[in-house]
């Protein structure tokens, strides 16, 4: 028998709804489970009395039938989500004491649902980084094997939800951060369109990039969490004019027919061979459901990597001028004169990444480089989109590995910023483009690491991708292992 916290959602559903546990008694299980694994630091907070208040509550509603489908099941959101009352650092020293104090409409949402709220995950700092080794709270462990990285930026979700401390988390995706952490830790992340999901109280990083997504044990839980996180968010100008999504509906279909499209420049150099065999057997899994599968070609998507170095500093340099030690976060104890208080409390507040991105980004929107670096990388980011459309006529889904390789040590690529930029090299092209993307569980390397596939569909065609996922893991049960070390 499975235990509590290896169940699916809708696995929790059931036992809620079948009262053999209490809300109360799930979210004492999980909290029991974050403190009893604390030394996997994926939690930035945890605040247990608010967790128990939220499940009392919920344990009100399922007993009169006002629930919705997630009332009582517990969550842990990225630290990069506003939470009313409760501590958001979004990873940096700069936020370490910042309370906000209004809910993102992700946590609100969720919140409504009946939903409760474990505390908040580890995260590279301001979401810029692949390994969580950025983070001002210290480095995340896998816990596939603790010495390697959960991947970045959502490290902390991704551990969380792989190693039972939750049964799902939020996280977010600028250019991978849900896609290659689920793909390093074993789960299912998705990347929904852009504008899919409000960013309304999101910290920024790079805005034109920035998405919110579930982190899961399976496609039929992201479906689940993204009929309630989808919608249009009238405090988001950004957030797309849609009816609500009803994922869920689309589950069961038959995917036979299918025409699946894989990128020659997905499965050349740089990826691993262990990777790739993986990913050649899930191919002719998908087969044997009846897919189809054709050769396509994204010419341009081998420059998405410096076109996203380009554009995502650029954005990144002009948002985080908010934090100037004013307003919000930290402040220098002693300074001069306001700038000389700017300037330390900036210095003081931001790591060694942050900063480097901010000197990248405003050099590239600096006069004299605007042309050069900034509107060149734009007009890149145009044919990469076109390259996705043109595909896009000849298959329905596209696939690939989520990442080159496995979860790598830690330490291993942190004095090497472009070792770690690449290890976003298949990810990165579906945010430029603005489509939508899943990582899931496609099996397991010779030393027992997990291996990501990466699946991208049409602009707003999540429906049918989630479909895909549901249906593969329907015949594979790589989602439904769980590290050893944590069963108990
Ligand atoms: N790893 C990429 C970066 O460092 C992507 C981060 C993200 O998606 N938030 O920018």
């Amino acid at each position: 028998m499975d235990k509590l916290h290896q169940k699916t959602l809708t696995e929790l559903q059931a036992v809620l709804r079948n009262g053999d546990c209490s809300a109360r008694e799930l979210a004492e299980h999980f909290l029991q489970r974050i403190e009893s694994h604390n030394r996997l630091n994926a939690f930035i907070s945890v605040d247990t009395e608010r967790a128990l208040a939220q499940a009392e509550r919920a344990d009100e509603a399922l007993k009169s039938g006002t629930g919705s489908p997630l009332t009582g099941i517990p969550i842990a959101h990225k630290d990069i989500f506003c939470t009313d009352g409760l501590l958001t650092t979004c990873g940096s020293k700069i936020l370490n004491n910042f309370v906000a104090p209004y809910d993102a409409t992700v946590v609100s949402r969720l919140n409504t649902a009946g939903m409760v709220t474990l505390g908040k995950t580890n995260m590279d700092e301001f979401a810029m980084g692949s390994s969580n080794e950025t983070s001002h709270y210290g480095p995340v462990s896998n816990p596939w094997n603790t010495t390697r990285v959960p991947g970045g930026s959502s490290g902390g979700s991704a551990t969380a939800v792989a190693a039972g401390l939750t049964p799902v988390a939020t996280g977010t995706d600028t250019g991978g951060s849900i896609r290659q952490p689920a793909a390093f830790t074993g789960i299912t992340g998705v990347k929904p369109s852009y504008g899919r999901i409000s960013r309304y109280g999101m910290i920024a990083f790079a805005s034109s990039l920035d998405q919110a997504g579930p982190m899961t044990r399976c496609a039929e839980d992201a479906a689940l969490m993204l009929d309630v996180m989808c919608g249009f968010d009238e405090l988001d100008s950004t957030s797309l004019q849609q009816d609500s999504t009803q994922f869920c509906a689309q589950l069961e279909k038959s995917v036979k027919g299918l025409k699946i499209g894989l990128p020659k420049s997905f499965f050349s150099e740089g990826l691993d061979a262990e990777v790739g065999d993986i990913i050649d057997s899930a191919i002719k899994t998908f087969k044997k459901m009846g897919c189809t599968i054709i050769d396509v070609t994204l010419p341009s998507s081998e420059l998405a990597v410096p076109c996203y170095y380009v554009l995502a500093p650029a954005e990144a340099s002009s948002n985080l001028s908010r934090f100037d030690g004013v307003r919000f976060g930290h402040r220098a104890e002693k300074y001069d004169d306001l700038v000389d208080m700017y300037q330390k409390s900036r210095s003081e507040g931001f790591g060694d990444e942050v900063k480097r991105r901010i000197m990248i980004g405003t050099y590239a929107l600096s006069s004299g480089y605007y042309d050069a670096y900034y509107s060149k990388a734009q007009k890149l980011r145009r044919l990469i989109s076109n390259d996705f459309n043109r595909a896009f006529e000849q298959c329905d889904l596209i696939l690939g590995p989520t990442t080159p390789s496995v979860a790598f040590e830690k330490n291993a690529k942190t004095d090497d910023p472009v070792e770690m930029y690449l290890n976003d090299i298949y990810t990165i092209p579906a945010n430029l483009a603005g489509l939508p993307a899943m990582s899931l569980p496609a099996g397991f390397d010779p030393k027992g690491l997990p291996i990501g596939l990466h699946l991208v569909a049409p602009y707003l065609e999540e429906g049918r991708m989630l479909n895909a996922a549901h249906q593969f893991q329907l015949n594979t049960d790589f989602h439904r292992t769980f590290p050893e070390e944590f069963i108990e």
